[in-house]
This record gives structure tokens, C-alpha cells and sequence, in this order.
């Protein structure tokens, strides 16, 4: 790396999807210390499709969104198509500017704690663990394999979205199921969202005016996925999702927690196959299950309108939120805040108002002039008398996968 690479390219590999950002690290760039000066944002999706489609903000020129639409066969094609729209704007990925490449890796398993540079090893330990996140790992080494190709010579950091979970104790991350089976199939909570969480819970700290050592946080990630993390410390001690993203809250589309007596009944008395079962938890849950919408704009416009199918979604959506505020106000002793993040918690004001609605012998209230501000920045929402601050918190994952990344390669 040279004095003058301060870039990072972070990519974010789904399986028909690549999300990418082109960051500035150098805190000369504006914004202070590795604050992160965003060059270019841009997606592609529908990989593998006849109707792929590119879209490109050039932030850097002050350039207009590019979209572009076409066959984008595979993953390698779709990075290629990238590389020539930074390379368009003067910011190509063979620039000596670009100091790494920082990956979103959903599941590094126990093994991986912190961001990791990826050689031969390390890309073997994440293929190991495809058997545990069969929907995710596979396009993350996609991604990592594509860029290796392109520029070989650069570092390349995986970010872990499960590493700020490994603080969890044993107690919290077990299940209470035979022990030799479970770790024969690596079988207990690893929990997800961790970059978020680890971004938000710092980040309310801020908000305070304390040092993320001294608070405790109740972090509620609601977008289409959704989780929940208690952060004790500025460590994670217990969180919602577990061996796999779906357990927990209600989701989009996801049902979240479940009796597992449930999938033994849709097979048994229902007829249905283990795939149909699965497609049925992951996809056909959750809010869009309960009221065939997983927008929180639309489910709240039916229920403006008397839709009686999208009031018991939301009211089943909050109650199971209200549940893990209590539960993990139990397992933190004592609160701080409680931060909402992500599409829902930092846009939908009747669910922040909805979740914390009931709770003020917990300390928790709700200011409805504050809930009611719409702003990108971090707030408070609770009234000066609360004892628990309630805030909005806007998560930005991308940031802190740069600036992990950035610190490991340029440490
Ligand atoms: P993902 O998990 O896909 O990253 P996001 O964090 O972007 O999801 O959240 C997407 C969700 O946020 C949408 O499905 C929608 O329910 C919700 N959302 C976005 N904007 C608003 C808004 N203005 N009001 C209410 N909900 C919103």
C-alpha cells in the first residue's frame, strides 16, 4: 500500500446482487479521522438475467445516476461492469489510490472475531461454513474470488457480519439441546447484522455523550431482515437471530421465533418437503405472510384505511418487538437506550412510538414532536424525563466495513 491509497471499495455480494461503495478514508479528504468520503454508490441486480440492471451515482464528479440495463451473466461480469463505470469517472479500480477491497461476509462461523485480510486459508475456513449459511457464503466468495481475479495484487478484508456476536456467552449463545449433536454440526447462535449493530451501538453511545465502555444499548435493526441485540459495554451479549437469520423478531418475510414442533407438523400432517417448509419460514412469513405486504409504507397506508389483515400484522410485528425490549432489559440489568436503525426503525415513526408504548415503568417514553422529525442524522425521541433514552440511530454498514477494512490495512 502507498502513503497516497486512502480508498476502499467495499462489496456487499448477494446471490444475484452486488452492492458496492467507493470510500475515501483519508481524513484530509473532509469529514475528520477515517470519517469516510463516499467517491460512488451504485448496485447491480438481477445477475444472471436478461434484465440485469446497473445503476451508478458518481458522487466524486457530482455525476447524475447511470443506469444501465442488459445480460449480466455471472458475478465476475458484474464486477467487470462496475470497474468500467469507476473507471469512467477517474476512479477505476486500477487507481494506486485504492488501498483495499473490504467484503461483507455474512457468516465467519466462532472462528473469525475481528475483520480478517484473506488469503488461501481464510477463504477455505469460509467455504467450511457454507453448510451453515448455504444462502450467503457462497455469493460473499463469489465476490471475493472476482476481485482476487482483478486485482490480485491488493489486499482483500472480510468483514464479518457474525464477529461482534462472538462476545456472546456461552449461556446466551447455546441452545438447550444435546450437547455432542450440537457441536458435531457446529449448531448454536451466531447471531447477524453484527456490522450494524457494532456501528449503531457505538453510535448512540456518541449520541450520549459516553464512551461506548460506559452505556448499555438495546439495538433494534428493523429493515426487511430484522434483529435485535443487547450491547452491554460496548460488547454483544445476547442477540435475536441464531444459527441462521430467521429466528427472532418478525420480518419482512421471515417468521422469526417458532415452536421447531411447527416444521415436524407442516411436514407430517401438511405433506409438505423440507425445501417447501424452508421457502415457507424464509419467504412467505413474517409481515408478508400475515398480511401480503412486507412494506411497513403500505401496511401502515391499510391500516389508515380500516384494513383489519394489516392491523394484526403490525400488532403482531410490535408485540414480538416489545417482547425482546423487556427480555433484554432483564439481560443488561440496566439500560441506557434503546437505538432503532435500518429502513423501518429509522423511518417508521408509529412503530418506534408503537414498540416503547406501555413501557415507562421501564423508564422508556416517547416524544411525539421528537418521533415525528424526519432527518439523517442521529436523535434522541425520548422527553428529557425518561430515564432510558429512546433514539433513532441511522445504520451504515458500508462506513464501517470501510473503515475496518481501512484500519486492518493500514495499521
Ligand atoms: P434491508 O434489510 O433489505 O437492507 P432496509 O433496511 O433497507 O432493508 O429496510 C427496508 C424496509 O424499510 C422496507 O421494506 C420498508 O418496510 C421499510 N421502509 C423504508 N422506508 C420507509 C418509510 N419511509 N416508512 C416506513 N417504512 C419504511
Amino acid at each position: 500500500m502507498t502513503a497516497t491509497a486512502t480508498r476502499v471499495l467495499v462489496l456487499n455480494s448477494g446471490s444475484s446482487s452486488v452492492k458496492y461503495q467507493l470510500l475515501d478514508m483519508n481524513p484530509d479528504s473532509g469529514g475528520g479521522p477515517a470519517a469516510g468520503t463516499r467517491l460512488a454508490v451504485g448496485l447491480v441486480e438481477r445477475i444472471g438475467e436478461e434484465t440485469s440492471r446497473l445503476a451508478h451515482t458518481p458522487l466524486a464528479t457530482g455525476g447524475d445516476k447511470r443506469e444501465t440495463e442488459g445480460p449480466i451473466a455471472d458475478h465476475e461480469a458484474a464486477l467487470k461492469a462496475v470497474a468500467a463505470e469507476l473507471s469512467a469517472d477517474g476512479l477505476g479500480l486500477d487507481s494506486p489510490q485504492l488501498a483495499a477491497i473490504g467484503h461483507r461476509v455474512v457468516h465467519g462461523g466462532l472462528k473469525f472475531t475481528a475483520p480478517t485480510v484473506i488469503d488461501d486459508a481464510v477463504l477455505q475456513e469460509i467455504e467450511r461454513l457454507v453448510p451453515v449459511a448455504p444462502l450467503h457464503n457462497p455469493a460473499n466468495i463469489t465476490g471475493i474470488r472476482t476481485a482476487q481475479a482483478l486485482r490480485p495484487d491488493l489486499p482483500q478484508v472480510a468483514v464479518f457480519d457474525t464477529a461482534f456476536h462472538t462476545t456472546m456467552p456461552e449461556y446466551a449463545a447455546r441452545y438447550a439441546i444435546d450437547v455432542a449433536t450440537a457441536d458435531a454440526h457446529r449448531i448454536r447462535r451466531y447471531g447477524f447484522h453484527g456490522t450494524s449493530h457494532a456501528y449503531v451501538s457505538r453510535k448512540t453511545a456518541e449520541l450520549l455523550g459516553k464512551d461506548p465502555s460506559e452505556v448499555n444499548v438495546i439495538v433494534l435493526h428493523l429493515g426487511n431482515g430484522a434483529s435485535a441485540s443487547a450491547v452491554a459495554g460496548g460488547r454483544c451479549v445476547d442477540t435475536s437471530m441464531g444459527l441462521t437469520p430467521l429466528e427472532g423478531l418478525v420480518m419482512g418475510t421471515r417468521s422469526g421465533d417458532i415452536d421447531p414442533a411447527v416444521t415436524f407438523h407442516l411436514k407430517r400432517v401438511a405433506g409438505m418437503s423440507e425445501d417447501d417448509v424452508d421457502v415457507l419460514l424464509n419467504k412467505k412469513s413474517g409481515l408478508v405472510g400475515l398480511c401480503g405486504d412486507n412494506d411497513m409504507r403500505e401496511i401502515r397506508r391499510r391500516i389508515d384505511e380500516g384494513d383489519e389483515r394489516a392491523r394484526l400484522a403490525f400488532d403482531i410485528y410490535i408485540h414480538r418487538l416489545k417482547k425482546y425490549i423487556g427480555a433484554y432489559t432483564a439481560v443488561l440489568g440496566r439500560v441506557d437506550a434503546v437505538a432503532f436503525t435500518a429502513g423501518v426503525g429509522e423511518n417508521a415513526a408509529p412503530v418506534r412510538a408503537a414498540a416503547l408504548a406501555g413501557l415507562e415503568e421501564m423508564g422508556l417514553a416517547v416524544d411525539a414532536d421528537l418521533n415525528a422529525v424526519r432527518s439523517g442524522e442521529p436523535r434522541l425521541i425520548s422527553p428529557e424525563y425518561a430515564r432510558v433514552a429512546a433514539a433513532v440511530v441511522p445504520t451504515d454498514e458500508e462506513l464501517e466495513i470501510a473503515q475496518q477494512t481501512y484500519a486492518l490495512v493500514s495499521a
